[in-house]
């Protein structure tokens, strides 16, 4: 089996107490199997604290004020502080890690709905390499499309170089990463996948970059145009199951700050924002670098799980929408902030979309279906707003 982690992985601390968002509190937490047959089992008083703590219909454990039942007054775990860490529910142990599953691979990310683990990831400034290890453990699945696969891998080797191109502005890059993963879908679409290296050579050739620059010049709108659509591409987050309760004031406040006032006091925040974010040689590059810590994180966590669905297409779509909508929320907290944003504003955002959108399958779904046939999330409409 073989193992792939982010380089930053092992950075990760757990804050416990201390945590601004404690993931103990806001969403349900799932119990699996082997831990609720533990749960039922367990004796004394703190076996029956436990059953008394479980909802067990909806196997989760229960929630009071909207926080667990085992999260005491200091934000820690009872069940941990009392039983140990053995006595967690998988979830619990896992959490803020997030595993993938292919045939003879799993690939460990660090969930961006964490607000430490966002800390680190948007935090990390160099390029984030993966680091490998295998051990003797083999297994294999009754179906498993191991040439597609193999496509996947090797064009997201070419994405992460596309992504993490640091000579030329995220918007080309996220414009490129697009433009080879509609042609690759084409080729999937048209029983070619034979062609995709062929492809994957033609987009690491010298003239994409500037054919794509040009396309991309062409399509760009500002102003009511740019307003419009931004607007309703918010109206997904209307699409999706609510995790948290008080997402929905959180993003409705942020709607209603950037499209409210109609579409020029939109388009004179958007230019504040990026003026603010030019006059500062160092800001700007910071603004660059959380675009493509967000978008290697949404590469590397979803596209190749388009070996089950057979469209890397919409999972880059995943990548570059969420990181559209990511900054433009940044936009909702400059203006709120009076004409600021810190890296702490930024991380807080980003981990309150991932919480949201991230930890439903649900949502991820519903997203999936929306990108592969909403015309507004089409490569042209996807463009001009880069
Ligand atoms: S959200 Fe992250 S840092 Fe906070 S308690 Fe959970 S795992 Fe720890």
């Amino acid at each position: 089996m073989q193992y792939t982690i982010p380089h930053y992985y092992n950075k990760f601390h757990c804050v416990a107490g201390a945590c601004s968002d404690t993931c103990c509190a806001g969403w349900f937490i799932m119990i699996d199997d082997r831990s609720r047959r533990r749960y039922r089992t367990q004796k004394g008083e703190f076996g029956e604290r436990l059953r008394r703590s479980i909802d067990w219909k909806n196997n989760s454990f229960k929630q009071y004020n909207r926080r667990c039942a085992f999260l005491n007054k200091d934000n820690l775990c009872d069940m941990y502080v009392e039983a140990g860490p053995e006595m967690l529910c998988k979830t619990c142990r896992d959490y803020p890690r997030h595993t993938e599953e292919y045939e003879g691979a799993r690939e460990i990310s660090l969930s961006l709905s964490c607000e430490e683990a966002a800390r680190l990831i948007l935090g990390t400034r160099e390029k984030v390499r993966f680091l490998t290890k295998e051990d003797d453990r083999e297994e294999s699945y009754e179906y498993f499309d191991f040439l597609l696969y193999t496509k996947l891998m090797d064009s997201r080797d070419v994405l992460f170089s596309f992504l993490q191109n640091r000579s030329i502005s995220c918007s080309l890059r996220m414009a490129m990463a697009l433009g080879l993963t509609h042609d690759i879908q084409r080729r999937i679409r048209k029983d070619r996948l034979y062609k995709v290296d062929e492809l994957l050579k033609r987009y690491a050739g010298e003239g994409a970059e500037k054919a794509i620059g040009a396309k991309l010049a062409d399509r760009r709108i500002t102003g009511p145009a740019r307003f419009e659509k931004m607007l309703s591409w918010f109206g997904i987050f209307q699409k999706l199951e609510v995790l948290n309760a008080d997402w929905p004031r959180y993003i409705g406040t942020l709607k209603k700050l950037l499209f409210d006032e109609g579409a020029a006091v939109y388009e004179d925040n958007r230019i504040s924002f990026y003026r603010y974010l030019i006059e500062d040689e160092e800001r700007k590059k910071q603004w660059e670098l959380w675009s493509e810590q967000l978008l290697v994180y949404f590469v590397f966590t979803y596209y190749c799980g388009a070996v089950y669905d057979g469209q890397p297409y919409a999972k880059m779509k995943l990548a570059v929408v969420s990181t559209l909508l990511i900054q433009e929320m940044a936009q909702a907290v400059f203006k709120m902030r009076e004409g600021r944003l810190d890296f702490s504003e930024f991380v807080h955002l980003s981990h309150r979309f991932s919480r949201e959108v991230e930890h439903s399958d649900q949502n991820l779904n519903a997203l999936d279906r929306i990108f592969c046939t909403d015309s507004r999330f089409g490569l042209d409409s996807i463009l001009s707003l880069l």
